[in-house]
């Protein structure tokens, strides 16, 4: 029996074998077995509190830090709606939902003059994913400028994480995987002594100088191993410009593998896969991804 079947009766949006990999920004990868959106909150712990437990539920934002492999994801794959996609000021303090994108709660520190959030404008994530991976750049980690934020068990227990208790480090944190982010509360920064606009500018002039803004990526492949650069050690061994079907190293910036057209998620792994052992073989080190690979590899 098909798992659309089982679903709780609720007002947001059940879709089955809905695509997703199209949607990634690697544009690659098979379908989710169930996509829900729920239309609020009361809808999501109604769906969570119900949804038999032998049933697996995955939280997805953009998709922009996901390998979605060929065969698709089993289970339910919850995406956060409208209802999750607002932002209110009060002070210092914005509360924002966690279906926001990054660059909207730059954009809105910036129209309340509240500084400390810049760096937010250049990552394509929402506020979901970008604190479960603690995602950060030029210096800067959400961690930096969070407050707390709320949450959802996959069993329908709603949580509240003070910034201090996620165990925050580089690209992760210790909010628990049954966990699904759904607001948070920043501190910006009022009467700062720089123009944060220009801030702003500068920031995406450097991202667009380094990396290959408007290709089909999901940004940074490895982390940065301790003491080195994720890109000079790929650099090094040889990879930049390396192919594997329609993926690629790319020329840009080497850390980053990119979909030239026509890529799997199979040529996306293996050609990340041969980095790993090119990068081991050449240097002595071994590189973690930091994409996040999901589901079923196509021939499973
Ligand atoms: C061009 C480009 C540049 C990038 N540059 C950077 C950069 O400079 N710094 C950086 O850190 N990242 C960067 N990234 C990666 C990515 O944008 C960030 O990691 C982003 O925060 C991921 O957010 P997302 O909504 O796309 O999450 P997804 O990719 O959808 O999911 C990532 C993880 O978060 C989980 N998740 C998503 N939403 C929730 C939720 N509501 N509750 C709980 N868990 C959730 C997912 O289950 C998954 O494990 C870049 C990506 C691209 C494409």
């Amino acid at each position: 029996m098909s798992i659309i079947n089982r679903m709780p009766k609720v007002s947001g949006n059940l879709r089955e074998n809905a695509p997703l990999g199209k949607k990634s920004h690697f544009g690659v990868g098979g379908v989710a077995e169930v996509l829900f959106e729920p239309s609020d909150m009361d809808d999501l712990v109604f769906f969570l509190r119900r949804i038999p437990k032998d049933i697996p539920v995955m939280p997805l934002g953009a998709m922009s830090n996901v390998l979605i492999r060929d065969g698709g994801i089993d289970g339910v794959v919850i995406v956060l709606g409208d209802w999750f996609k607002k932002v209110f000021v009060e002070g210092e303090i914005m509360e924002v939902g966690a279906g926001v994108p990054c660059s909207k709660l730059a954009t809105v520190a910036m129209d309340n003059e509240l500084g400390g959030l810049e760096f937010l404008m250049g990552l394509p994530g929402t506020i979901g994913g970008a604190i479960k991976m603690n995602a950060g750049c030029f210096g800067s980690e959400i961690s930096n400028v969070l407050v707390e934020c709320e949450g959802i068990t996959t069993s329908g227990k709603v949580q509240w994480f003070k910034v201090r208790d996620i165990g925050a480090t580089y690209r992760r944190t210790n909010i628990p995987d049954d966990c699904i982010i759904t607001r948070a509360w920043f501190r910006g920064v009022s009467n700062v002594n720089y123009s944060i606009p220009k801030k702003i500018r500068e920031l995406m002039k450097q991202r667009r100088e380094a990396q290959p803004i408007g290709s089909r990526t999901c940004g940074s492949t490895f982390k940065n191993p301790d003491g080195y650069k994720a890109w000079q050690l790929i650099e090094k061994a040889g990879c930049r410009g390396l192919k594997v079907g329609g993926a690629q190293v790319s020329d840009k910036h080497c850390n980053f593998i990119v979909n030239t057209g026509g890529a799997t998620a199979s040529d996306v792994e293996i050609l990340g896969e041969k980095i790993v052992q090119e990068v081991l073989r050449k240097t002595n080190v071994q590189l973690e991804w930091e994409i996040i690979k999901l589901g079923r590899k196509g021939n499973d």
